[in-house]
């Protein structure tokens, strides 16, 4: 996980049980809440939910044998702070909901964007060449210029924000069940995916792997 990038991963909500399920106290069965429900979801196709908790590789058994639709019985909410070029990926994952800050009725009269750290290795590494930390650093100052002088002129904030950079910070909220949860970190915590993307999906595994280990423990 790239942890140089200024990124920021919150975990909001997570699937919780209801008494139904929690007149067993948990500490007995060592589960966490959302994967009580999974547990519960799995052995009812069974009859056996009696056992809940009998089992601690239970889930991983399903996930392993293909019975994958049980972990979708579970879902996590994120808070992300990140780039547009992060997010514009990340909306790709069709199976989530998303809630995106505006750039049509918010006024991004702050000049906040993410800086790849990659710009600095090259900085390090280049020579005699225009150093690409300062023309990255010009181009959103311009670019904040511009946007500026935009809405000076009576422009609307949603036609100003068209000389906003990629790399314009933004927040996004995002749900996925665990099922596409695994998906997302899979496709992308690969060396393929975008670094940016690789340090968001890194943090989001480091969290599911704390609540829930026996979903996402293998990964
Ligand atoms: C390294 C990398 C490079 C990429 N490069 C590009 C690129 O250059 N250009 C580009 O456009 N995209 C690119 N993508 C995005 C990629 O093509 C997917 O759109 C994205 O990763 C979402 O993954 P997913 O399809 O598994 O989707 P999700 O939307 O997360 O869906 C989850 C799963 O549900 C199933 N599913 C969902 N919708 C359907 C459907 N309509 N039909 C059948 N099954 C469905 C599939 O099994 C899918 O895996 C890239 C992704 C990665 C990781």
């Amino acid at each position: 996980m790239d942890d140089s990038y200024n990124i920021e991963v919150k975990l909001l909500a997570l699937t919780e049980p209801s008494g139904l399920l929690t007149d067993i106290p948990l500490q007995e069965r060592g589960s966490k809440p959302g994967e009580e429900v999974i547990e519960f979801a799995g052995r009812l196709c069974w009859d056996t939910t009696h056992k809940l908790g009998t089992d601690p590789d239970r889930i991983q058994k399903w996930i392993k044998s293909g019975h994958e639709s049980v972990i979708e019985h579970a879902s996590a909410t994120f808070l992300i702070k990140a780039s547009r070029v992060l997010t514009h990926e990340l909306v790709r994952h069709r199976l989530a909901s998303y809630s995106q800050r505006s750039q049509r009725y918010v006024r991004e009269n702050e000049p906040r964007y993410i800086t790849p750290p990659e710009l600095v290795i090259s900085a390090q590494s280049q020579q005699g060449a225009e150093n690409p930390v300062a023309v990255f650093e010009k181009a959103m100052l311009d670019a904040w210029t511009a946007y500026r002088k935009l809405l000076n002129s009576g422009v609307k904030p949603e036609i100003a924000r068209y000389v906003l950079p990629n790399a314009c910070e933004t927040q996004i909220v995002m749900t996925m069940n665990f099922r596409e949860l695994r998906n997302f970190i899979k496709l992308r915590t690969s060396a393929r995916a975008l670094p940016e993307m690789r340090a968001v999906a890194g943090k989001v595994l480091k969290i599911m792997k704390q609540e829930a280990p026996r979903v996402f423990g293998d990964l």
